[in-house]
């Protein structure tokens, strides 16, 4: 038997045999044209991933909490008013990152499940004098999806700057970064990116780079500084040598490959198969009789999903048995709610396949845990959206 179990995790994913292959390339030179030039490539595809025509990529070796930490650094300076939008983990992490940097951060935080109310926020933003606003697009610990094209209209009618949080989204949630007006939409390579985990990834606005232009203070973090990154950034793009911190050779070779693979999809092609595999997910497990952790179909991801144990089962009872029936899953990350839901990463390289195999882990796991229900429902119930697209 094939010595493989499907790793569905909202990150790493499943990644390409292609992009494998780059990562386990001869290291060049982090100067030698022939990397200049996928460096330069790799930064003009993340414009058209981001779909933001005159954004400015950047690539730094880091996890997504990087990207993250880049904006704190670089958009705020003490004193400054943030409002972050919160629907979970993620959405939290921003309030304490923003704080480390002197702002003065006020919290819309929703409960678990739910999705932000932008009338609220559109009102709050009225009342306040806000430099900043952060959104979670999707935030991985709950599968809730805010309305991103909203969050964009909201901070461009207030004057306010948008960052969303696109770890779970980017190249796997609709995302028009300059027609949305998004001033910073940040991922890692992990996720629906689909490269091995080490690179931030963030496309910034002119906006944006006004903003930081016009600081009073100095950034205080070092590697984070967009002053020391933005001019190696502007050499590769014109295919010119340049040094800060040694570039990620490998991983950008690697993202190179991957970011190429997910323009000959093509966007929207891209976007409506997530969107047909998060329904078929959530198709399936409801048919298997079990809840989800968002209160509601329309605002649930398309990248991950995010089912509640059966009552009786724990995470302990079922998550090794689906291991052992051929997919790897994860279990609840909100401090709230966390023993009494799992995750399904589905996003990136992932096919119809990958999917009614993990539906069928998951009712073999459920079997064995002793959850009565009708074998082969959620295999048949996802069949059937998969069938319908
Ligand atoms: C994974 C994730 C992060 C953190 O990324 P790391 O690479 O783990 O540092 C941040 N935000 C969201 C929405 C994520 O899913």
């Amino acid at each position: 038997m094939k010595d493989r179990t499907l790793l569905m995790i909202p990150g790493p994913i499943e990644f390409e045999p292609d992009v494998l292959q780059a990562l386990g390339a001869p290291t060049t030179s982090h100067v030698a044209p022939e990397f200049i030039e996928i460096f330069g490539q790799a930064l003009e595809r993340m414009r058209e991933v981001w779909q933001a025509p005159t954004g400015q990529p950047l690539i730094l070796a880091g996890s997504g909490t990087l990207a993250m930490d880049v904006v704190g650094a670089n958009l705020i300076e003490p004193g400054d008013h943030a409002l972050v939008l919160s629907t979970g983990t993620f959405g939290d992490r921003f309030e304490d990152l923003l704080s480390r940097y002197g702002a003065a951060v006020t919290v819309i935080r929703v409960p678990a499940g739910e999705t932000i109310d932008f009338d609220e926020v559109d009102q709050v933003l009225d009342r306040g004098d806000f430099k900043l606003m952060t959104g979670t697009h999707v935030d991985t610990s709950t599968a809730v999806r805010i309305d991103a094209k909203r969050f964009g209209e909201l901070g461009r009618t207030h004057k306010v700057l948008t960052v969303l949080d696109g770890v779970c989204s980017v190249a796997g949630e609709e995302i028009l970064q300059g027609e949305w007006c998004l001033d910073v939409v940040l991922t890692a390579s992990q996720k629906a990116i689909g490269v091995p985990p080490g690179l931030a990834l963030l496309v910034v606005s002119e906006r944006a780079l006004v903003a930081w232009e016009s600081r009073t203070s100095k950034v205080t973090s070092y590697y984070a500084d967009w002053g020391k990154w933005l001019p190696v950034m502007e050499a590769y793009e014109k295919r010119q040598p340049s040094y800060f911190g040694t570039p990620a050779v490998n991983l950008i070779c690697a993202l190179h490959v991957s970011l190429g693979q997910i323009l000959a999809e093509g966007m929207d092609a891209r976007f409506a198969r997530h969107a047909a595999i998060g329904a078929a997910c959530r198709a399936g497990l409801k048919a298997l009789g079990l809840g989800q952790v968002p209160t509601n179909d329309g605002h649930a991801a398309n990248t991950l999903s995010a089912p509640r144990y059966p009552s009786g089962i724990s995470a302990g009872d079922l998550l090794p048995r689906v291991r052992q029936a051929g997919a790897i899953l994860a279990g609840g990350l909100h401090d709230q709610i966390k023993s009494e839901y799992f995750r399904i990463g589905h996003m990136g390289a992932v096919k119809p396949g990958d999917l009614l195999s993990t539906i069928g882990a998951i009712e073999a796991g459920l079997r064995a845990a002793g959850h009565c229900f009708e074998l082969g429902a959620g295999v048949a119930a996802s069949q059937q959206v998969l069938a319908n697209v």
